[in-house]
């Protein structure tokens, strides 16, 4: 498994305060029906999105 690597500071201003959040929807280019909630993570003093990512892979993988 890939080490996942946590965002310390935001490389933008160097904050290292940050908030979750979460849109609604990310579905692969050719199936707009199934996907996953896309989660960002927010820098709490430039407002940064520093990174976005799904939990769930599922709808991506190719069989
Ligand atoms: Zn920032």
């Amino acid at each position: 498994m890939e080490e996942v690597k946590v965002i310390k500071e935001c490389p933008f201003c160097g904050s290292k305060d940050f908030t979750e959040a979460k849109a609604r929807f990310v579905s692969p280019l050719d199936d707009g029906f199934h996907g996953s909630v896309l989660y960002h993570t927010i820098c709490l003093k430039c407002g940064s999105v520093v990174r976005s990512y799904v939990k769930d892979l599922k709808p991506f993988m190719k069989e």
